[in-house]
Order: structure tokens, then C-alpha cells, then sequence
């Protein structure tokens, strides 16, 4: 990533969750697969991936909703605040060792770059990707 800011913070819609990061990611992808669509509620969802360690979680309390995947069919589970059901983070069986933070709860939307759309085939058809993007139809994997 090339990114020179190395803390950053976020949290929830109501300010009962917060957490900062300690190290910088290592990948964000913007995902258009429909359990993003779900957990979002939006047309994408932003994952920013991080080693589980940079993640510190400083205040509140968050539930966990798990389920399986409808491709690969292994669990994932979603993190959330129990009180304005912001989810702020999500682990996968098929990512050991990583943890995804929503893109859009960080308090600067900028410092990350998104690198990658995937599971495009299931985008919105009026989609527009920036100027030298990677756009992948399905998961990009590794
Ligand atoms: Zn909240
Ligand atoms: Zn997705």
C-alpha cells in the first residue's frame, strides 16, 4: 500500500464502537458480491483487510452475526454494534489471520486506496470504475 499514514481510527454510527488501526492494510477492494450488498445495504461494500493484530478495538460492544457463504460456503461473521447496528468489521474462514474494517467507518474516508473491484458481474449495470482500476467479475484470490 502506498500510504504514509500509519494510525487510523473509526467507529459506528453512534460513537459506542471505536477502534484504531496500528499498521497499514493490507488490501482494500471494493466488493459488489451480494453479501456485501446485505451487510452494507448499499450497491458495494469497501473491505479493507488488515493482519487481525493492527486492529485494536478500544470501546463498546459488538455482536456477531455468522453465516455461510453462498459461493464458497464457508463462515463468515460479521462484527457490529449492538446498539446502532453499524457493522464495523467481518473475519473469514477463508482469510486466517485477517480482519476486513468497513471502508466507510473510518473516519478519513481518504487514507486508504482502493486497489481492486471485485465480483463484478453481480455490479450494478450502471457502474462507472475509475481510470485504471482493477476490475475483476469474481473474488480475487491471494
Ligand atoms: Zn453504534
Ligand atoms: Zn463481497
Amino acid at each position: 500500500m502506498t500510504t504514509s499514514i500509519k494510525y487510523e481510527q473509526g467507529g459506528c454510527q453512534c460513537g459506542a464502537v471505536r477502534y484504531r488501526t496500528t499498521d497499514r492494510p493490507i488490501r482494500a477492494m471494493a466488493c459488489h458480491c451480494v453479501t456485501c450488498k446485505l451487510r452494507t445495504g448499499a450497491p458495494y461494500g469497501v473491505g479493507v483487510y488488515f493482519e487481525e493484530k493492527d486492529v485494536e478495538f478500544i470501546q463498546g460492544e459488538m455482536s456477531v452475526y455468522e453465516f455461510a457463504s453462498d459461493t464458497s460456503g464457508r463462515w463468515i461473521r460479521n462484527e457490529f454494534c449492538h446498539h446502532c447496528s453499524t457493522t464495523l468489521s467481518w473475519t473469514l474462514e477463508m482469510r486466517p489471520g485477517l480482519r476486513a474494517m468497513a471502508g466507510g467507518t473510518f473516519d478519513n474516508p481518504d487514507w486508504y486506496r482502493i486497489e481492486s473491484h471485485i465480483w463484478t458481474r453481480s455490479a450494478r449495470s450502471d457502474m462507472c470504475y475509475p481510470d485504471g482500476m482493477a476490475v475483476h467479475e469474481r473474488a480475487l484470490i491471494g
